[in-house]
């Protein structure tokens, strides 16, 4: 059974009508954290997505990790030569909750840092 009480482990859910801010961003993750907009349904793969993101947060101890995303995203953009969506996609936390965001047990044979292992490129 899947649904949102199983998340409890790494995720936490707050829905609200102010945080992410702007129309056009409907959930975020913020320290482990979802906030999202009572107008966006969270699916059991949104909820697996973002439980990677905070499983990859905890090991960073949080805020290298928003310095991590920050400089590969930016370092990306730049490979990518401006495509900012392209450049998003292949951060190396993307990847890894893209590739695995349908395994809903994969929280439980994670290895440790596995958006650094290039595990998710088959
Ligand atoms: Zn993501």
């Amino acid at each position: 059974m899947g649904g949102i009480c199983r998340t409890g482990d790494f995720m936490r859910v707050i829905r609200n009508r102010f945080i992410p801010f702007g129309r056009r961003f409907g959930a975020i993750n913020l320290f482990g954290v979802l906030f999202y907009k009572p107008n966006i349904s969270l699916s059991p793969r949104v909820i697996n997505h973002e439980r990677i993101h905070s499983m990859q947060m905890m090991e960073l101890l949080y805020v290298p990790f928003y310095v991590a995303y920050l400089v590969e995203w930016l370092w990306r953009v730049v490979k990518c030569r401006g495509d900012l969506y392209k450049a998003y996609r292949s951060v190396s936390f993307e990847r890894e909750a893209y590739q695995h965001e349908n395994d809903m047990d994969y929280g439980s044979k994670r290895r440790r840092f596995g958006m650094w292992r290039g595990d998710q490129n088959s």
